[in-house]
């Protein structure tokens, strides 16, 4: 029996044990979007029951990526800490219906009996020694207080069948699973106890979540059909490898979700490009908007087969939707990147963001991350420039150099309006005059007012410098040319 009518529920349920990795954040993406296609809900489940792995802070941590995404909840946070009683009533259902027992095995018995198998090259697991105990065995150690765990007790044959949504029909050998713990002796349920639970009384019709829960999917539907409870639709997403088909890890970037954020990926990108991960709409093309990626969203498009993280082509989602971003839009990204590396104040004045704005209008082109903008601008901001000592090399030991500065100042200091066009015009007709050509002038002026012997090009960041940042910069150049200096600038 599963839900097909009725609208979708579904829920995102991450263990607060650390920071969330692209992997959970891709489950949550892929949960979203089906829940958004369906007209459904959406629901944020902290299955935090795990005290001993409970990180502080990850809750935070988490909210944040799916804020970040745009990945708004429409139920929830739920936090399972906070549901002991209910997980108890179940499990104490099963033991009264013969589906579960108690078990009072200590750590120290289990702990042998796991040496024992090992030794004797066995596999391991409980050897069901306290689901045959006879009724006064049990009142016995009930009665002296002995703690307890509450096991579920598995079918001993048969197999136990489920479909998954996207990989069809999984069968599981019941001998080859053991009777695992439900409850702990200290009440706290295990995972797969408060998992069944929840996703029951919080009406969940879809559960979706990553590959590697396929094995305990089997335990669950045996606790379904022993609650005699409807079954949610499984679907489990494929994991994700890095481009040598190996394991996600550090080697293939990060993988702690949040660092893509401190790095300058756009959410519009990331959205996009976490999509396509392990789901696919079965045409030739990358770029999707959220909304078209709502549209065509669904299960029958997500691969049976791992998903390959290409770094590269998330770089080069990054580019082109920042290109695509207005450039109000985008300076207001960038800000806080030029703030941190003090190129902007904390309070910018309008003036000084428009600056920034035909700045980073000048560079977008050349961004694929917006940490990217303090490399790519910083000389547009501070007060002394850091010469490329190349640059002062080839171009500042020309002899006719110090004179076309002169004459650069003196044409700039009368130029008005000092715009494109007139910059372009009256540097052209310095060079005429020297008797050089456009680039012995270009070349020069451009390690004199950025330092660097690349960039944009020369008269529209001459433009946007402006007059007096422009003059003070040629001025700098002349003296230090002057004053021999140059063989400290090469350094
Ligand atoms: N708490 C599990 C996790 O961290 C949830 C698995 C599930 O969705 O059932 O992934």
């Amino acid at each position: 029996m599963s839900h097909t009518q009725g609208q979708v529920r579904v829920r995102f349920a991450p263990s607060p044990t650390g920071s969330p990795h692209i992997g959970n954040i891709r489950t949550a993406l892929f949960t979203w979007l089906f829940a958004r296609r369906h007209g459904g809900v959406f629901i944020l489940r902290i299955e935090d029951t795990d005290r001993a792995r409970y990180v502080e802070g990850s809750v935070q941590e988490i909210m944040d990526s799916l804020r970040w995404l745009g990945l708004d909840w429409d139920e929830g946070p739920y936090f399972q800490s906070e549901r002991l009683p209910l997980y108890r009533e179940v499990a104490e259902k099963l033991v009264a219906s013969g589906h579960a027992y108690r078990c009072y095995c200590t750590p120290e018995r289990l702990e042998e009996l796991r040496r024992q198998q090992e030794a004797a090259k066995q596999p391991t697991g409980y050897d069901r020694k306290c689901r045959y105990l006879s009724d006064e065995e049990r009142a016995r150690l009930d009665a002296e207080g002995t703690p307890y765990v509450i096991r579920f007790a598995m079918p001993l044959e048969g197999v136990t069948v489920f479909q998954d949504a996207i990989r069809g029909e999984l069968r599981f050998e019941n001998a080859l699973l053991d009777d695992f713990v439900m409850l702990k002796s200290d009440g706290f349920p295990t995972y797969h106890l408060a998992s069944v639970t929840d996703d029951h009384y919080m009406g969940i019709t879809h559960v979706i979540r990553g590959e590697e829960w396929i094995s305990s999917t089997p335990r669950h539907v045996q606790m379904y059909q022993a609650l005699g409870w409807e079954m949610p639709v499984f679907a489990h997403l494929p994991m994700i490898l890095g481009t040598d088909r190996k394991k996600l890890s550090k080697r293939h970037g990060s993988v702690q979700f949040v660092e893509y954020i401190q790095q300058g990926y756009l959410p519009e990108a990331m959205f996009n490009f976490l999509a396509l991960l392990g789901w696919s709409a079965d045409e030739d093309r990358e770029l999707y908007t959220r909304e078209e990626l709502i549209e065509r969203f669904d299960l029958s498009g997500v691969l049976d087969h791992p998903a390959i993280f290409d770094g590269q082509k998330l770089l080069w989602m990054n580019g082109v939707y920042i290109r695509r971003k207005p450039i109000e839009e985008l300076t207001r990204s960038c800000l806080p990147y030029l703030q941190e590396a003090g190129l902007m104040p904390s309070e910018p004045s309008p003036e000084q963001i428009h600056y920034a704005e035909r700045v980073i209008a000048l560079e977008a082109e050349r961004m694929k991350l917006l940490s990217e903008v303090v490399p790519l601008t910083e000389y547009f901001f501070r007060e002394t420039l850091e010469y490329e000592p190349k640059g002062v090399r080839k171009w500042f030991t020309q002899p006719y150099v110090p004179q076309m500065l002169e004459m650069l100042i003196a044409r700039y200091e009368t130029l008005e309006p000092f715009d494109l066009q007139n910059i372009e015009a009256t540097t052209r007709a310095v060079a005429e005059e020297l008797g050089v050509s456009a680039a012995q002038v270009i070349h020069p002026t451009r390690v004199a007012v950025s330092g660097r012997t690349v960039g944009p090009g020369l008269f529209e960041m001459i433009e946007v410098m402006g007059k007096e940042r422009v003059l003070k910069r040629l001025r700098a150049a002349l003296e230090m040319i002057r004053s021999g200096q140059l063989a400290m600038a090469e350094g």
